[in-house]
């Protein structure tokens, strides 16, 4: 374990960040590229000071200096499933219902054994270290000793966490091991917030800590008018707590008998957003309180109506954009433009294990395939800015969290990756073509840098300037 002493160093390498508070539109504006950058720590782990070396004062050379060819903020994966950690690439043979009944509902049933949810807890801890996922909305198992089990691998692993258990009252047989009655569903919920929120080993207020809780409905078919009732009351309850909201909205519209349909007819609302909009009631009435807010993270969104992205974007909730999932099950893609147009905040998420990858720059370079190949109006080239910020800053701010994290801000704490390039990277990077035009320039490389990432590439990952991976 490091020491708070061992914070107070200067990181040196070629940083890559998105500077500023920028709205989503204006993120080319704010790219930081320094080719020979220093990033200083102060021993509170808050970045004290950065800027390109020749520059820095002398007390940023004097203090021990670590070395990286890039430095790039840390990672923020905004929706991942804990209890789905073993099931990457699990054959369904169909879309997301099917997949859910036949792939994810047995596996996440095996997290009912202790032991088996201890070591899974420790495994998915392990990949977040490995792919440098800083922060991370982790979708919980139903299971509280396995929750416990992964804040507890979370914290002593320095990284930050915010989760919450599944809740589900309804599921086919298959979810059975799953399911609890309504009101121990909403007694399960206030526990975990009670136990962990807020949990930091530095005692920073609740809404800053390393540990922050989210009340976790698995999605609207697996709950009741009553139970989404109970839910917005403990949000309403526990929001000035910094407690935080987290599901899935409109991810897979197959027609007829798509999850869309299927809560639509379910609830008899008008659109799926009602359903966690205090809506849901037949006709889109209000039953209760709603469920969002500048804390509320909805995962897809791929298929929701102008006035669903307006709403979300007035209560300042935001989405996480899972590509790689959303191909993977057929259920089409989170339309670009359309969805960034509306000032919803667009984060990333990998969604495992409907995504096979951990790595956010993996996402990205699926996100760029997918948008660029959207129909034609639509279709989109992310710009090597755009994909950064979705990976790190707009996974801060939909975090609600931007001012601690994101970037390499002064006065930020510092979560970062040292990376060395490896294998086909290390090529791109030296030999790849350049424009002569500098800025330009720079953009061919974070482009490169971010498409070409892989795992082994990520040499050190710093969290609130500890040393949490590597040296
Ligand atoms: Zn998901």
């Amino acid at each position: 374990m490091d020491t708070v002493q061992d914070r107070h160093r200067t990181y040196r390498g070629h940083l890559f960040h998105i500077a500023g508070s920028p709205h989503s539109a204006a993120v080319d504006a704010h790219v930081v590229s320094e080719r020979d950058g220093a990033i200083a720590v102060d021993r509170q782990g808050r970045i004290e000071w950065v800027g390109p070396w020749g520059r820095a004062p002398r007390h940023v050379i004097e203090r021990p200096v670590a070395r990286a060819a890039f430095l790039l903020p840390g990672f923020v994966d905004t929706h991942v499933h804990y209890p789905q950690v073993y099931s990457t690439d699990a054959y369904g043979g169909g879309q997301l219902l099917e997949w859910l009944d036949s792939c994810i509902f047995p596996a996440e049933a095996r997290f009912k054994d202790e032991a088996f949810a201890r070591q899974a807890a420790a495994d998915f801890t392990a990949r977040r270290l490995a792919v440098g996922t800083t922060s991370a909305m982790v979708f919980g198992s139903a299971f509280p000793h396995a929750q416990d089990a992964l804040y507890e691998q979370s914290l002593a692993a320095g990284l930050r966490t915010v989760s919450g258990r599944g809740v589900q009252v309804l599921g086919p047989p298959s979810a059975s091991m799953l399911l609890t009655d309504e009101e121990e569903a909403l007694s399960l919920v206030a526990a975990e917030i009670d136990r962990w929120h807020g949990t930091d080993p530095e005692q920073r207020p609740a809404h800053e800590a390393m540990i922050q809780t989210a009340i976790v409905p698995r999605f609207s078919l697996s709950t009741t008018p009553r139970t989404l009732a109970g839910l917005g009351e403990l949000f309403t309850g526990h929001r000035d707590r910094g407690v935080y909201v987290h599901t899935h909205l409109s991810e897979n519209d197959r027609p007829g008998d798509g999850e869309c349909a299927a809560v639509r007819a379910a609830y008899g609302v008008e659109h799926y957003l009602d359903t966690y909009d205090g809506l849901f009631l037949p006709g889109s009435r209000r039953g209760g309180d709603s469920l969002l807010g500048r804390r509320t993270i909805m995962a897809h969104a791929v298929h929701c109506a102008d006035v669903e992205l307006r709403r979300l974007a007035d209560a300042g909730a935001s989405i996480a954009h899972c590509p790689v999932s959303q191909q993977f099950l057929g259920s089409g893609t989170m339309p670009w433009r359309r969805t960034t147009a509306s000032g919803v905040t667009v984060a990333m998420g990998t969604d495992v294990g409907a995504g096979d990858e951990w790595l956010m720059s993996r996402v990205l370079a699926s996100a760029y395939g997918v948008h660029l190949s959207e129909p034609a109006g639509a279709s989109v080239a992310l710009t090597p800015g755009e994909l950064l910020f979705a990976a790190t800053l707009a996974g801060a701010r939909a975090l609600d969290q931007e001012r601690l994290t994101g970037n390499f801000d002064i006065g930020k704490e510092a979560d970062l990756l040292l990376i060395e390039p490896t294998e086909a990277l290390a090529g791109a990077i030296e030999f790849g073509v350049r424009a002569d035009e500098e800025d330009r320039a720079h953009r061919q490389l974070l482009f490169t840098l971010l498409m070409g990432l892989r795992e082994s590439a990520i040499r050190g990952v710093v969290v609130r300037g500890r040393v949490v991976r590597g040296s």
